[in-house]
């Protein structure tokens, strides 16, 4: 240890793996020099296994894959650390656990299986409830005529995504995908059999390398949905390496529906309903209501979130048709229970857990 530790500068990472108790922290680039680590001979580690203080613990301190942290007591020969704080969160999903994420990226097939337009809506309004940034990309390319891809291509730009058409098998269109991912923290998100794990294996060739040296140290349970790896992509950036999903229940707030339909959200930016509380089913002066494509989806979704509110409702109070209302500054009344007039508004971290849904522990 060089003397004066009040001069060394703090060591800032990103946590890349989550188990148990432990997390791999990828150091900043310039953070960590030789003089840092004390050795002329070999280059500083770029990753820390490290465990968090106790005080993190005492205070319920979470510390996710993502999260940016602070690091000290960095044990350079033995590649260990401690984790003393965590940096505030740009956002947060619970399932998968990932901090900071920026973008889900919805992989579908355009064949093979085929792309199933009911299927497809259904994951990217359950991607846009998270509110990140969602891109849309369509794999197997190879298997469809370009007069095809025209006709998805057109049809989803109608519902508002341009979708980056690739083929792992050709390579058409990863190049454009690679440099999207950049430099930020990316969920992948597909159907098994879309091609995702070639795909994955394609942007970060090295991959079987690396999961083989984490796992070595995080040796079990891999595939519990408690493990969150985050890998890097070559050109910067990372991907949240995530279990695969089936079928994602819908369950935001009905009223927030319709902001994740792009399209919908178009019609709302141009004017507003009559009614602030509009579901745009029949109310009158409806702007949402309409001449859409979606429309259809809407609807169906609109009565399914319906339903599963009403059945949260009747669970968390099981005995009565009231409800206790809060009326402010402490005071509580109760209230007839509104079945579909009214709902209480999800909180943000709500919406940013909705994601969780999409995805199911592969081994339950
Ligand atoms: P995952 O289940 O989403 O991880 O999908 P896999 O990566 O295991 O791929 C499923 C199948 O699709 C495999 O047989 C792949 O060889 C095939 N596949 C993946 N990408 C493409 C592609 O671009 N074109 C074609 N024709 N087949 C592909
Ligand atoms: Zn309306």
């Amino acid at each position: 240890m060089s003397g004066d530790q009040t001069t060394e500068p703090q060591l800032l990472g990103t946590v890349v793996a989550v188990q148990a108790n432990f997390y791999q922290v990828r150091l900043e680039e310039g953070r960590v020099t030789k003089e840092a680590c004390n050795s002329e001979k070999s280059p500083p580690p770029l990753e820390l296994l490290c465990t968090r203080r106790n005080r993190l613990k005492k205070i319920g301190q979470q510390i996710m894959a993502g999260d940016r942290v602070v690091v000290e007591e960095a044990d350079w020969v033995g590649k260990r650390g401690v984790v003393s704080e965590v940096l505030p969160r740009q956002t947060q999903l619970d399932r998968p656990p990932v901090a900071n994420a920026n973008r889900i990226l919805l992989v579908f097939a355009l064949a093979e299986p085929p792309l199933e337009p009911y299927q497809l809506s259904r994951f990217l309004v359950k991607a846009e409830s998270t509110e990140l940034d969602v891109v849309l990309c369509l794999n197997k390319s190879d298997l469809v005529s370009s007069e095809q891809r025209l006709v998805v291509s057109d049809r989803l730009e109608e519902w508002g995504y341009q979708p980056i058409f690739i083929s792992v098998k050709t390579g058409m269109g990863i190049e454009e995908l690679f440099h999207s991912l950049n430099n930020k923290i990316t969920v992948f998100a597909g159907l098994s059999g879309v091609g995702k794990s070639s795909l994955i294996n394609t942007l970060i060739p090295d991959l079987k390398l690396r999961v083989g040296e984490v796992s070595g140290k995080l040796a079990r349970g891999r595939h519990t949905t408690r493990h969150v790896q985050l890998f890097e992509l070559p050109g910067g950036g990372l991907l949240a390496d995530t279990p695969g999903f089936n079928q994602p229940d819908l369950d935001c707030a009905p009223q927030d529906l319709a902001n994740y339909f792009p399209e919908a959200r178009e019609r709302l930016k141009g004017g507003k309903c009559q009614f602030s509380d509009c579901l745009h089913r029949d109310e009158p002066n409806c702007v949402v209501r309409g001449d859409w494509e979606r429309y259809e989806h809407y609807l169906e979704f609109l009565a399914e979130v319906i339903a599963l509110q009403t059945q949260i409702n009747h669970q968390a109070d099981p005995e009565s048709n009231m409800k206790l209302i809060s009326k402010g500054k402490g005071q509580a009344q109760y209230e007839p229970k509104l079945e579909s007039k009214k709902y209480r508004r999800m909180s943000r971290r709500t919406q940013l857990q909705a994601l969780q849904d999409l995805y199911q522990d592969e081994d339950a």
